[in-house]
């Protein structure tokens, strides 16, 4: 008789011949990533249209879709996880996370009730009181583990609008936005685009926000901040995208808090300056705040996707993200789904636990701090070649640089991208094109720097042969 595809899945579980053939293959990729090219050559590219395929009629041989993924899919990945991966803020996988979260695949646990799983509910329990501790946040704080600042952001704004309407005693849940009173925004003109998202998702209207001027370095000046009250949500950050600068929370903080302002710190790779004893002064003053949102898989180098919401008002958080069900079983320990928007979501509490462990409190100040050393490492040597000039106070792990002119700057990163030797990207700063160097893998070393320069100098060489013909 044929065998049913229960009949083949019972097979696959019980000879485990795909766990171990996925595993050499996961192996043999990161036996790799710290050599090979960063991005993926035109090769690897060409190669994805391997993957353009009608849905299969016949079920397929499970060694050949782990197959195709390994031959097709690995070439093609972007090599975030080696140490010359510079683009964006991606951050890199501490190797102990990594298999922490191999081991919480197989148990694919959902985190919404601790009945569903204990031990999730547990590490999300005392992972929330580490990081309180380590960021000197206030005791009552509570976190949500989501699946990225994006939504940390959107958490800690949530969480406000419940709040100041409960205030002015109108019921946001039951009641709704219209005819509802008006909620003030405060916030810089370098706002990441993730707060902006959140506002127009929360229906608060980018039309209401009070944008604040900016300094060179894109923090808030604070002496432009208008008068506050308790029905504002001023939002800074810690940490610029771009200069990785951080807003002067001291200052900022103490005028907000004397109007009962709700304050929301988006702090997705800055706010760990905050847990260094050396990068401490950046975020001084943080803890005045109501809420913040930080990454894990930014910073901290846990796998992705990896957010966390913390807010000083629990009882706004979870009475602005609550539900309810008659099947629902609430637990006199954590249950996950009342910190956070989604009911169903991955134990991704697993790597970050595992990695927290991992490290203790010295080894994420190390870590931390490294990343801030080779960012001034490569500051100090780009300046030191001609042709290139360094933009932006480099305070964390960001560093702008840019050329002679817009469209050598432009040719330059794009001959860095051909390369393939490190990636990184572009952005505007100041009225200029620039290129983005972000360092936050645990794995970039002082060599990886002068790999990177290198490629900075070719890169260069290249662009003024183009330019000059
Ligand atoms: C990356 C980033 C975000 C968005 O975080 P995700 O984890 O990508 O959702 C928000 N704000 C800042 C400052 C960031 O750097």
């Amino acid at each position: 008789m044929k065998h049913t595809i229960q009949d083949n899945m019972f097979l696959d579980m019980k000879t485990k011949d795909i766990f171990h053939q996925a595993q050499e293959y996961a192996l043999e990729y990161i036996a790799r990533i710290h050599e090979r090219n960063v991005y993926p050559t035109k090769d690897a590219l060409k190669g994805l249209s391997q993957f353009d395929e009608e849905l299969p009629q016949n079920s397929t041989n499970a060694q050949d879709v782990l197959q195709q993924l390994h031959q097709y899919g690995s070439p093609a990945t972007t090599a975030t996880s080696g140490g010359r991966y510079f683009g964006f803020v991606t951050g890199s996988t501490v190797p102990v996370g990594l298999a922490a979260k191999t081991l919480g695949t197989y148990w694919d646990q959902v985190t919404a009730m601790n009945v569903m799983s204990p031990i999730g509910s547990t590490l999300e329990t005392v992972v929330e009181k580490w990081l309180v501790q380590l960021f000197g946040l206030p005791q009552e704080t509570v976190a949500g583990f989501v699946s990225g600042t994006s939504t940390a952001n959107l958490c800690g704004l949530v969480a406000a609008r419940y709040r100041i309407l409960q205030k002015n005693n109108w019921d946001i849940n039951i009641k709704g936005l219209r005819n509802a009173p008006p909620i003030r925004i405060v916030t810089g003109k370098q706002a990441h685009s993730t707060v902006i998202k959140a506002i127009s998702i929360l229906g608060l209207g980018q039309e209401t926000i009070e944008w604040v001027d900016v300094d060179s370095q894109g923090r808030i000046k604070s002496e432009n901040i208008p008068e506050l009250d308790r029905n504002t949500i001023v939002i800074l950050q810690a940490g610029n995208v771009n200069s990785g600068a951080f807003d002067d929370f001291e200052k900022i903080c103490k005028k907000a808090k004397d109007a009962d302002a709700w304050i929301h710190i988006d702090g997705a790779f800055g706010l760990w300056a905050g847990a260094v004893q050396q990068l401490k002064h950046l975020t001084k003053g943080m803890e005045h705040a109501t809420s913040w949102a930080v990454d894990g898989h930014k910073t901290l180098n846990t796998p992705y996707d990896c957010g966390i919401v913390l807010c000083a008002d629990k009882e706004a958080l979870t009475a602005a993200l609550h539900m309810s069900g008659s099947y629902i079983i609430e637990s006199t320990e954590r249950d996950g789904m009342f910190y956070t928007p989604e009911m169903s979501r991955r134990a991704r509490i697993i790597e970050l636990w595992a990695i927290m462990k991992y490290l203790g409190k010295d080894g994420i100040d190390q870590m931390v701090l490294t990343l801030y050393q080779r960012a001034k490492q490569f500051e100090k040597e780009i300046a030191k070649i001609p042709g290139f000039y360094v933009e932006n106070d480099v305070v964390f792990n960001q560093v702008i640089v840019r050329c002679e002119s817009d469209t050598i700057t432009k040719t330059v990163l794009e001959n860095i991208q051909q390369l393939r030797e490190c990636w990184l990207g572009g952005s505007d700063w100041q009225g200029h094109k620039v290129m983005r160097v972000s360092i936050c893998s645990w794995a970039t070393t002082e060599n990886d720097i002068a790999i990177t320069i290198e490629s900075f100098k070719k890169a260069l060489v290249m662009a003024m042969k183009t330019h000059r013909v």
